[in-house]
């Protein structure tokens, strides 16, 4: 742990070079940690702290080392500017890179790309990424289904870049217009939401490739600081670039290994605006051990949620992912739910909503109820519906509802 320690001193030493952390840190002496757990005491850097340090209070080096700059959306609120040097945009070349090598992406490739170009990361980081590589780029980005679809047959694409929404909206374009026959794709880097194992299943199968999960966010690069590799049960994390934690959400607590909480990332190398202990309020767990495909790269889990959809019922931890991962066990049932929790005669009570097309719904019901309790740990109150019966919404944190307070 000393040559992590070591990094870590370097990196809240460059960091202290900034207006946000020479505040945050004043009278720590953070730079002069000795132990991790002097680390672990360090203060965490939040959104809000970001958005504070509106425009260029994290920028840590002199003007003349920034190139770029990216901003996270501010849809609700002001944005987040992170200012990147050229070693910083070489970094995440670098590490994207891996990312494509990881999936078996390869130089004979030609990877579609759908994400957003410009001040949101997603597109250049592909991009980028792809270039470093030596496969050829088809830089699309989003929108206009007749022209990226005919670009995908004329070019062979083999990659399709994308999140998953516009994946599976590409997957029903090709199915409904006939075209799958003249389609060469063969593997899908799928990144920035949540998805169920059901929607996964469906994109893959449709049109007909192998998925991967890229993980990443503008405060720390962007997009391609992780992605599962061909065992596809976890990601592997560029832990030479970053330190992970995971925390407990409510107590800021280091969780044992294992433990499924809230990643907290530092940056390694970042110059232009590194970032110590920054709350990504993205669950996951670290997958111990070492992943059979040989690669040393540590690994979490997919990302099962956001910590602000996180409660706990009866001591069970609660999020729309669970409900996710017990449904698409169930045979007969569609990938659409919803969670209520009520406080009714001093207990808590959660009830899980789910669709079915089978008429005959109290069986169904009776093994939504065991599957949850044997991979959750407390019994549900399971209700069929028919197809249709739930409200449909864009925002996933719209199948939690949480009555009790
Ligand atoms: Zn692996």
């Amino acid at each position: 742990m000393k040559d992590k320690l070591s990094a870590i001193k370097n990196a809240i030493k460059r960091a202290e070079n900034s207006e946000f952390y020479k505040v945050r840190f004043a009278g720590l002496d953070a730079a002069g940690i000795q132990t991790m757990q002097e680390f672990e005491s360090l203060p965490f850097t939040g959104k809000e702290d970001l958005r504070m340090a509106y425009p260029l209070g994290l920028q840590a080096v002199p003007d003349e080392k920034i190139v770029r700059i990216h901003s996270s959306s501010g849809t609700t609120g002001t944005p987040v500017i992170i200012p990147y040097t050229q070693k910083d945009v070489n970094d995440w070349a670098i590490m994207f890179k891996r990312c494509y090598e990881t999936a078996g992406v390869t130089s004979l490739d030609r990877i579609q790309i759908t994400p957003g170009y410009g001040l949101w990361t997603a597109g250049i980081g592909f991009q980028a990424g792809c270039e470093l590589l030596g496969a050829m780029a088809v830089p699309m980005g989003p929108g206009n289904t007749d022209r990226q679809i005919q670009m995908m047959i004329d070019m062979k694409s083999t990659v399709l870049c994308a999140t998953s929404s516009y994946a599976l909206l590409l997957a029903e374009e090709i199915e409904k217009r006939g075209v799958r026959g003249k389609i060469h794709l063969k593997k899908g880097v799928i990144g920035s939401e949540r998805w169920g194992e059901k929607m996964r299943d469906r994109i893959a199968r449709e049109l007909g490739v192998e998925l991967y999960d890229i993980y990443g966010l503008t405060e720390i690069y962007g997009p391609g600081i992780s992605i599962n590799c061909q065992k596809q049960d976890a990601m592997h994390i560029w832990d030479d670039y970053m330190y992970f934690e995971i925390i407990d959400t409510k107590t800021g607590k280091l969780l044992p290994q294992g433990e499924i909480g809230e990643l907290v990332i530092t940056t390694l190398e970042k110059e232009g605006a590194p970032l110590i202990r920054y709350r990504t309020h993205d669950l996951t767990r670290i997958i111990p051990g070492k992943c059979e495909c040989g690669r040393d790269h540590p690994r979490i889990a997919s990302i099962i949620g956001r910590s602000d959809d996180m409660v706990k019922v009866r001591g069970a931890m609660i999020y729309p992912a669970r409900a996710d991962e017990v449904l698409s066990a169930v045979n007969g049932v569609s990938s659409e739910y919803q969670i209520m929790i009520d406080h009714v005669n001093g207990v808590d009570v959660l009830t899980l909503f789910f669709e079915t097309e089978q008429d005959e719904k109290t069986a169904l019901e009776k093994i939504v109820r065991q599957e949850f309790k044997k991979k959750i740990g407390i019994t549900p109150n399971a209700k069929a519906v028919g197809i249709g019966e739930l409200p449909r919404s864009e925002k996933k944190s719209a199948r939690l509802f949480d009555n009790r307070y």
